[in-house]
């Protein structure tokens, strides 16, 4: 355990963790320490294992070596590499794609509906009797990823950045206690991505989010906590101006950014 993070309230630690693919070490020896509540930014450059640790968090993938143990608030520790996805999805941890997944032929505010985690078998689709407190909560989230305008507007005619705060949404409608996104701002108009770095830090202290990122303005918006991955491991981790003014990292992302 890294002894800067002994004494935080930690939600997912992974240690020692490596994963090849033919031979080639995807993740090597990763070593990740995320606390409650925490917005963390991970970036590196194209191929340094960004989206495969994702998939390691998440049960996608399995690693050859190493733990990655998400901490219950009472105390237990689940060992998440034993766990199907959608165990590890159950417990709260989720993941957030590049492309956004949202039903086009149903409204925002039904999209959100049809997220809420409720018991299975009880939604049967939009004949779901709504509560006060479902409706509650949806207007929560549409005033957190500023769409309660949109409300009864089809998702199918959201432009790209509102369908991405919409399926964002649709996480959050959940309560996760982990919130993994991957390269939100990809595709975003500048205001689109200004909005998504205000989302994201609006959910600061009550989620813990890992954001994955290679737009180097939006990082800096959003910067906390920011962990640089290089050929699967960690490179540097600390502010924004600590980490983007490392010679080290510089020469290793930065330098090469104009190449993806
Ligand atoms: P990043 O998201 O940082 O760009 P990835 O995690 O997608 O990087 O990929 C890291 C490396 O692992 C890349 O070289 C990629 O080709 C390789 N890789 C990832 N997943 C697989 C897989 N399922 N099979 C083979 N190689 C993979
Ligand atoms: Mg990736």
């Amino acid at each position: 355990m890294n002894p800067l993070y002994r004494d935080t309230n930690l939600v997912l630690s992974a240690e020692g963790v490596h994963r090849s693919f033919d031979g080639f070490k995807a993740i090597n020896d990763l070593n990740f320490y995320l606390s409650e509540g925490e917005l963390r930014t991970v970036i590196g450059p194209n191929g340094a294992g960004k989206s495969t640790f994702m998939d390691i968090i998440t049960g996608r993938t399995r690693p050859d070596e190493g733990t990655v143990k998400f901490h219950e608030s009472d105390g237990h520790d689940i060992d998440l590499t034993k766990l199907p996805e959608y165990k590890v999805n159950r417990l709260g941890i989720a993941r957030k794609f590049q492309t956004p997944s949202v039903y086009n032929q149903h409204s925002v505010f039904d999209n959100l509906l049809l997220s809420l985690n409720r018991p299975r078998g009880v939604m049967k689709g939009l004949f779901y009797k709504m509560t006060k407190d479902d409706r509650e909560e949806i207007e929560e989230v549409l005033e957190t990823i500023r769409l309660h305008d949109r409300r009864d507007e089809l998702a199918g005619f959201l432009s790209h950045g509102q369908k991405q705060w919409l399926e964002i949404g649709m996480l959050l409608a959940q309560k996760p206690r982990v919130l993994l996104v991957d390269e939100p701002a990809a595709g975003m108009s500048d205001e689109e991505t200004e909005r998504t770095g205000e989302l994201l830090l609006s959910l600061e202290g009550k989620h813990s989010v890992v954001v994955v990122e290679h737009d180097m303005e939006f990082v800096r918006q959003i910067a906390r906590r920011i962990t640089v991955l290089h050929q699967g491991h960690v490179l540097k981790e600390g502010s924004f101006d600590h980490v983007s003014n490392d010679p080290e990292v510089k020469e290793v992302y930065l330098g090469r950014q104009a190449h993806g």
